[in-house]
């Protein structure tokens, strides 16, 4: 049975052609009437996948910890921007608030909190999660609309959820990936007219066999720019946290997840949550392009440890029974852990700053590369 965002979709391609998969992605996702974070929970046990924040209260205590160092480390602003683009529940950042509190109430003091969110039904969780602190709160629906000064962001998951484009070696140069309609009118992928600009090709990989995938993202990289120039402008940091490679390359990486299993990404539109690999290179770029300095991206894994994750996990277990101890534990390797089923060593967190300065856990940033 197609979903009605298929028969929607269907409809459209018969009225106007083939779509990108750019989209056919946007439509997933942020459809009005039927767009998969406008409609489902995708979190949780029963929902489609879990993230970070969700597995245990010491993900977004180590990012309060990474953004007090940061505070500090910028010189103590005496008024900033905690902002989170993409906050789901807001689970992440009532645990960085307590942690800030706890470190540094004049810091959670000074600060006034932006979240920016596009689904009206998790702006209104969010709101559930984060009654507190009501009054220090404002949402957005865009990055550019939160005030223009000293800013600490993270994004987790969020990259991942913002459109692609794929462009396919077809032997005769890159060509654009649609989405049209089959013979029985299903949906499924073709090729378009569309080229891209062979200068745009990472140089690396397997990019010269016939098949190879190179996905652009470019409303990724707008959003990184949009946040690296206010951070340029007026100081501060911001975090990225997401699954992807640290170098850009060729690869299909389009997924579809539902219930905890991957699903083929045409099947259910609008039902399944759909995301792609983060680029982090070419993230890191935009960044630097826009004036900012990229530090050394690290692993998650690398990123909690260098925060304290351990030493924080052995203090909240200290005194707690053995059940419990258990289950941080466990939390403990499913998020910095490797291999299987670990997020570790999958996801990486790239941060950007408007000034060059050392910033724990992160190494001494890199030289500038890019036009500035
Ligand atoms: N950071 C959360 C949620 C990740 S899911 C966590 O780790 O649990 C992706 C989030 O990004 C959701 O809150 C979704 O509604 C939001 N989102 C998707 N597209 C967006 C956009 N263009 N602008 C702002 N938020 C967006």
């Amino acid at each position: 049975m197609p979903t009605p965002l298929a028969r929607k979709i269907a409809e459209l391609i018969r009225r106007n052609g083939p779509i990108s998969v750019a989209d056919y992605f946007a439509m997933c996702l942020a459809d009005p009437e039927y767009g998969y974070y406008r409609t489902r929970e995708p979190f949780g046990r029963s929902g489609d996948f879990v993230t970070s924040p969700e597995i245990s209260q010491l993900f977004g205590e180590m990012v309060g910890v990474f953004f007090v160092h940061a505070w500090q480390a910028h010189g103590r602003p005496a008024q900033l921007n905690l902002t989170e683009i993409g906050p789901g529940r807001g689970t992440l950042m009532a645990d960085a608030l307590r942690t800030i509190g706890r470190l540094a109430p004049d810091m959670l003091d000074a600060a006034q909190i932006h979240l920016v969110e596009t689904s009206e039904r998790l702006s209104g969780v969010q709101r559930q999660t984060l009654l507190r602190y009501k009054e220090k709160i404002a949402w957005h629906e865009d990055f550019a609309t939160t005030p223009a000064r000293f800013t600490l962001l993270v994004a987790n998951e969020f990259f991942d959820a913002i459109p692609i484009r794929q462009f396919i070696n077809t032997g005769q140069g890159f060509h654009e990936r649609t989405v049209r309609l089959g013979q029985s009118g299903e949906l499924e992928f073709a090729m378009g007219p569309a080229g891209i600009d062979p200068s745009l090709l990472p140089a690396r990989g397997e990019g010269a066999r016939p098949g190879a995938i190179f996905e652009a993202a470019p409303a990724r990289t707008a959003i990184m720019q949009t946040i690296a120039e206010r951070l340029a402008q007026y100081g501060g940091s911001a975090l990225t946290i997401d699954y992807g490679h640290l170098v850009s390359s060729y690869g299909d990486t389009l997924q579809a997840l539902y219930r905890h299993e991957y699903d083929l990404p045409l099947l259910r539109p609008g039902e399944a949550d759909l995301t792609s690999h983060v680029d982090f290179e070419a993230l890191a770029v935009a960044a630097i392009a826009a004036g900012c300095h990229a530090h050394r991206p690290l692993t998650q894994g690398d990123f909690l440890v260098g925060l304290g994750i351990l030493e924080r996990a052995g203090a909240l277990g200290a005194g707690a029974d053995s059940l419990t101890r258990a289950s941080i534990q466990d939390a403990v390797n499913r998020l910095a852990g490797v291999g299987a089923g670990k997020m570790g060593e999958l996801f990486k967190v790239l941060c950007v700053s408007g000034t060059p300065l050392a910033l724990s856990p992160f190494d001494i940033p890199t030289k500038q590369t890019g036009a500035n």
